[in-house]
């Protein structure tokens, strides 16, 4: 069975995510943007063992703390899609942008495309290949569990940005109707910020991707 804690972390508030197989008690963070004694506290409180860092997408708040994780636990990367590269490598001028002090490079182990699978312990995660918000943005879906972790794809009542450099509307829209959809409307999300939701209920009453807009 798979596990989870939410850390909201940074200033922005972003829901890091401590993730991990209960029978193995072997454990993953998803987005660990910073504030990484939150996040040793949540593996200590949970008597877990990290085994890997998991990226959804290049943004600062989602990425800032994973040099310094994955150094100081000697963790590897998986995620994003390469796409999302040039969001890494630009990490510097995006503290900048922000205020932050600029965290160190890195460069994830493995990049990971629609239909790879990342395994945790006894568990198996989906990948999702679901850009707009950022180019190479990708989401974990646990079948099991009925639970995806979406990044800033989706959120209770809103969609993510697409203002940013090479984010488009059109293309976040149809990646979310065509890789989270089918799913499953029972299907419980862990946004990048913000309260959980389902795709069902975000299917009925979301302003950006209800069903009912697009008949
Ligand atoms: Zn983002």
């Amino acid at each position: 069975m798979l596990k989870y804690q939410i850390i909201p972390v940074t200033p922005y508030q972003q829901n890091c995510t401590l993730i991990w197989c209960d029978e193995t008690r072997r454990a993953a963070v998803v987005d660990p943007g910073g504030d990484l004694h939150l996040i040793d506290q949540a593996v200590q409180n949970q008597g877990v063992t990290l085994e890997k860092i998991l990226l959804t997408h290049g943004h600062l708040d989602h990425v800032g703390g994973t040099a310094e994780l994955a150094q100081t636990a000697g963790l590897p990367i998986e995620g994003p899609q390469i796409e999302d590269k040039f969001w890494i490598d630009m990490l510097p001028q995006q503290a900048q942008m922000m205020g932050f002090p600029a965290p160190a490079p890195f460069c994830p182990q493995r990049w990971l495309n629609q239909g790879d699978t990342v395994a945790l312990g006894n568990l198996t995660l989906e990948v999702r290949h679901c850009p707009g918000h950022t180019p190479g943005h990708i989401i974990f879906f646990h079948p099991e569990s009925r639970l995806a972790l979406v990044g800033d794809v989706l959120f209770q009542g809103s969609i993510g940005r697409t203002d940013f450099p090479r984010g488009d509307h059109t293309t976040l829209v149809n990646a979310i109707r065509q890789q989270l959809w089918p799913l499953g409307d029972d299907v419980a999300f862990i946004p990048g910020h913000g309260p959980m939701s389902t795709f069902g209920r975000e299917r009925q009453s979301n302003p950006f991707v209800a069903d009912k807009h697009y008949g």
